[in-house]
């Protein structure tokens, strides 16, 4: 295997891996391991450059620095990119060939799932390095975190709820949940059994078909629920839905869901508090899962009960973003960000002499 170490200023580390016998084409990017080993995903997508993969590389381990740094997990921020077609290009070969790259990292990353990657991918990487986490819990490992992710998020509405409407009941709170996918099934189950009332849709219609069925929500067209009138937007799908051209289009007073990035651009996330839209930063309420798989990691392993205890960070820490919001004059994104550079800086400073004069 040909690794290729590229600078990249901000960054500890970024590596290009290319195995020609399997056909892996990967990056492994390395953004701050202040806090810990960098811990994130190993996402596998069509991209359609080199070039492109490397920016979402980059860009999704940083955000996993973020993440982990408000969340108090204990790790770092990383990500790793596969180029190619889950559902073509994937072998047991590039599999394996992926674990040895990240082995050749030393433990300076420790892979998980994302997209295009399953847990059961996992155990074939696993062969290779035990640089990996989030394997299916029959193996001891701390398992599927969409559950984990869910709760996250709806505590994180209540604290939203809270927050903008001086309220912590969802009764009759009306929920618009884009993408009816792992995430958004738990987080619904949670929202019905608060006596929310849900608006669900998909583009694959049967999923939204089947939530809808299951908790009475009202079913609509994709491209329609940015016009719902509710209280809560919650998207759920891809990142990138809130633009110049559904803003201006929401009817909500929160948007708080589980995806990554739902902002195209920073901009729009100070346009929703120009607005006067309480937005919750993506990478402060989905933090649930990464909480999950930090369980795994510590010296005692995984344990459930210590996985649900930990998640009951995700509230505490938005309360603290929309504080800071609120203290220092920012908009939540932008607050948000602020808190993961603190307690960046902070871990970083060195530790004062005990008897320092
Ligand atoms: P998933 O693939 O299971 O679900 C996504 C759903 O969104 C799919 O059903 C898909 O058909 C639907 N969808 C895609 N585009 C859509 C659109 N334009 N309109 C309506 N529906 C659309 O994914 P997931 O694991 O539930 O994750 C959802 C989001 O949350 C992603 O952005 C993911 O990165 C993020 N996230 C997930 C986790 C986790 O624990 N799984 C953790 C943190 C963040």
């Amino acid at each position: 295997m040909k690794l290729t170490e590229i600078p990249v200023a901000g960054y500890e580390k970024v590596v290009r891996g290319h195995d020609a016998a399997s056909g892996l084409l990967a990056y492994i990017s390395v953004h701050d391991t202040t806090l810990g080993p960098a811990v994130g995903g190993i996402r596998m997508w069509p991209y359609s450059s080199e070039e492109a993969a490397f920016a979402d590389a980059n860009r999704l381990a940083r955000t996993m620095t973020y993440k982990s740094a408000v969340a108090d997990t204990g790790l770092g921020g990383g990500k790793a990119v596969i180029l190619g077609d889950p559902q073509r290009d994937k072998s047991p070969a590039l599999l394996r060939a992926m674990g040895r790259f990240i082995a050749a990292l030393g433990g300076l990353y420790i892979g998980a799932e994302d997209v295009g990657i399953t847990a059961e991918d996992l155990v074939v990487v696993r062969q290779e390095t035990r640089f990996v986490a989030g394997l299916p819990r029959h193996l001891g490992s701390s398992g599927n975190p969409a559950p984990f992710t869910a709760l996250g998020v709806f505590l994180g509405m209540q604290v939203c709820l809270e927050w903008q409407l001086h309220t912590r009941d969802m009764a009759g709170v009306r929920v618009a949940v884009q993408g009816c996918g792992s995430v958004a099934q738990h987080l619904c189950r949670h929202l019905h059994a608060a006596g929310a009332r849900l608006i669900v849709t998909d583009i694959i219609a049967a999923r939204a078909q089947r939530l809808a069925a299951q908790y009475g929500a009202r079913l609509v067209a994709p491209e329609a629920i940015y016009d719902v009138e509710c209280e809560i937007f919650a998207p759920c799908a891809l990142g990138g839905v809130i633009n110049d051209d559904t803003l201006p289009r929401l009817r909500c007073q929160i948007v708080a869901g589980c995806a990554n990035n739902p902002c195209l651009t920073p901009e729009h996330g100070e346009q929703l508090a120009a607005r006067g839209i309480l937005y919750a930063p993506d990478f402060v309420i989905n933090a649930g899962g990464i909480l999950n798989i930090s369980v795994e990691l510590e010296p005692e392993g995984y344990r459930e009960a210590r996985a649900l205890a930990k998640v009951q960070h995700v509230p505490e820490a938005l309360r603290a973003v929309f504080a800071l919001a609120r203290e220092a004059g920012l908009s939540p994104a932008r607050a948000a960000l602020e808190l993961a550079e603190q307690k960046l800086a902070a871990a970083r400073r060195p530790p004062r002499a005990a008897h320092a004069p």
